[in-house]
């Protein structure tokens, strides 16, 4: 496992799946019941949904001001999905992650290869529908989209998936609550790797005399 780059104490969990496997649920969950574990808002030139407000679920803007910010490089990552851009504030991220903070961000597949190249010690997580007749339905349940983009995320959905191989961890969401344990023992489990711990301890490692072995 690499170690955690230099000056970041702060574990990073990278949460990928398609759109309808429960994804925002399952993250709301686990932020609820894992203290010190902060997501972060991305910024979205997609229009709002019914209920969602901006600086919550997301920044939202124009195509012109996310285009002109990621040209002065201020996402760490961002992608088009689904027609629209997202992208995540570089600066929030390595604040935090500096601070000791433990940042989890839900993205696509492109994004979270953009990631990888930055952070190689994040930890990715794919969450997966238990059905592809399950994601439909899931999808039309939400009814917060036209039917048209509905159809668009669903033929979306198998070439997200088709990524999952690039993630560490796979959650198969098919029963809420054991999805949920199986998250919070992949949080747990990071945080607990040992250059994760020597980062975020580094006086008492110093104190005991415990030095990283040399590979
Ligand atoms: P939605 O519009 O349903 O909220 O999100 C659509 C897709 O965009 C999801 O797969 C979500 O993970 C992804 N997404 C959301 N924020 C970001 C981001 O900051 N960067 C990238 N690369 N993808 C994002």
């Amino acid at each position: 496992m690499p170690s955690p780059t230099p000056g970041f104490s702060g574990s990073l969990f990278v949460v990928a799946a398609p759109s309808g496997a429960g994804k925002s649920t399952l993250v709301n969950a686990l932020l609820a019941q894992e203290p010190g574990i902060k997501l972060s808002i991305s910024t979205t030139t997609r229009p709002p949904r019914p209920g969602e407000q901006d600086g919550r679920e997301y920044h939202f803007t124009t195509a012109d001001d996310f285009v002109e910010r990621a040209g002065r490089e201020e996402f760490l990552e961002w992608a088009e999905v689904h027609g629209n851009y997202y992208g995540t504030s570089r600066l929030v991220v390595e604040k935090e992650m500096k601070a000791g903070t433990d940042i989890l961000l839900e993205i696509d597949w492109q994004g979270a290869r953009q990631v990888r190249k930055q952070f190689p010690q994040a930890a990715g997580i794919f969450i997966l529908p238990p059905s592809i007749a399950a994601l439909s339905e899931r999808l039309n349940k939400r009814g917060q989209d036209e039917p048209h983009i509905i159809e668009r995320r669903l033929l979306a959905a198998g070439g997200e998936i088709a990524h999952a191989p690039e993630f560490e961890y796979v959650i198969i969401n098919e029963e809420f609550n054991v999805a949920l344990s199986e998250m919070s023992a992949i949080v747990r489990a990071t945080r607990s790797r040992f250059a994760q711990q020597a980062a975020r301890n580094a006086s008492l490692f110093a104190q005991l005399g415990i030095h990283a072995q040399q590979s």
